[in-house]
């Protein structure tokens, strides 16, 4: 410390500014207290303090001492100045640890880690579902799981006493008549397609939709079957929409979704609100069609139902089926997961066991 030992070499010779040292420095070093520190500041650089006594005491020295007098009070200035700064910050250390051990924390245990959640794995294959139609131009929409029967059933071309009301176990929320299905019944949606209806009421096509959401049905449930599930629907009305714009889309979404070599295979199939219906298997991606347990050695693996939507849809909706067509289809989010990852029950989804839902 270069200042402290000029210090001592000035004032070695002149007995009186010494003492003036030394009482300075003792009464920094004395200092217990944050008001000890203020105490000692007032003492030695107030307006009458110990400095500004020696600076006072320069105009009546010797011509010769004068710049060594005013050097010496410079240097003690400086040195008590840091010597109260440094007590000070000493002083907040020790109070900080005090108080850390009177909590009893051990200040060098590390931090607590939070732990970061994740999208479950439903919400994964849901979010990328729809992001690749997003892609393809399409918007999002949704609509009300507490539904109208007319919008589930009868604008979808299933009115009441339709044959194909059986195809669906139903929860009902409220009946007009138990015994009798009506159009104003409410009930839980059993599909996500009412979306259809109600955009198809709301807005006029060009119309390319896809609609994620959960649907409901009265299921036993087992490795395959719940109570409560995810739909990702989609459809597009526009003029001159025919079976090979569905067929490419699907390839497409197909393609993104499992590997650009996959194939698509479109089996006719029955849906009231489509004519004419397929459903759509894409070859198997564990095997490339060689036959393996995930696709239980057929090469193939069943994806979604679609179909043109129709015309009695379009009716209901007052569209002009000779002006507009268009076409839809739907998938379960669970059923691509499974697919996907190779689950074999979907109860696992649902019975959050971090032990499983971690592993995505
Ligand atoms: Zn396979």
């Amino acid at each position: 410390m270069a200042e402290k030992e000029r210090l001592d070499e000035l004032t070695g010779t002149r007995e009186d500014l010494a003492s003036i040292k030394n009482e300075a420095f003792s009464t920094v070093e004395s200092c217990r207290t944050q008001e000890d520190i203020e105490a000692a500041r007032v003492k030695l650089l107030g307006k009458k303090g110990l400095i500004t006594g020696i600076f006072k005491s320069i105009s009546g020295a010797e011509a010769e001492e004068k710049p060594v007098i005013g050097e010496i009070g410079n240097l003690l200035r400086e040195l008590i100045n840091e010597g109260l700064q440094a007590k000070s910050e000493t002083m907040a250390e020790e109070a900080l640890v005090a108080s850390l051990a009177e909590n009893e924390v051990d200040v060098t245990l590390p931090g607590r880690k939070t732990a970061l959640g994740h999208k479950h794995l439903i919400s994964q294959v849901i979010d990328e579902i729809v992001s690749i139609f997003l892609g393809l131009g399409y918007r999002i929409e949704t609509g009300p799981e507490v539904e109208l029967d007319y919008y589930n059933f009868e604008a979808l071309n299933t009115p009441v006493y339709h044959p194909a009301r059986s195809l669906q176990d139903t929860f009902y929320i409220q009946r007009e008549d138990p015994e009798h299905d009506n159009s104003n019944d409410i009930l839980l949606r059993t599909h996500t397609s009412p979306v259809q209806v109600r955009v198809m009421e709301a807005s006029s096509p060009p119309l390319y939709v896809i609609s994620p959401g959960k649907a409901y049905r009265r299921d036993e449930i087992d490795a395959t079957h719940a109570a409560m599930f995810f739909q990702v629907e989609g459809f597009a009305v526009d003029k001159g929409l025919n079976m090979g714009h569905l067929k490419g889309t699907l390839e497409v979404f197909v393609r993104k979704l499992f590997g650009k070599d996959r194939k698509v295979r479109f089996r006719p199939h029955f849906f009231p609100f489509t004519e004419p219906s397929a459903e759509v298997d894409v070859s198997c991606f564990a095997c490339d069609s060689a036959g393996c347990s995930v696709c239980k050695g057929s090469g193939w693996l069943e994806i979604l139902g679609c179909g043109m939507i129709d015309p009695n849809v379009l009716k209901y909706v007052g569209y002009d089926p000779d002006e507009f067509t268009g076409f839809a289809f739907g998938m379960g989010a669970e059923r691509v997961a499974m697919m996907r990852y190779g689950i074999e029950d979907l109860r696992v989804l649902t019975e959050n066991d971090l032990r499983f839902l971690r592993q995505f």
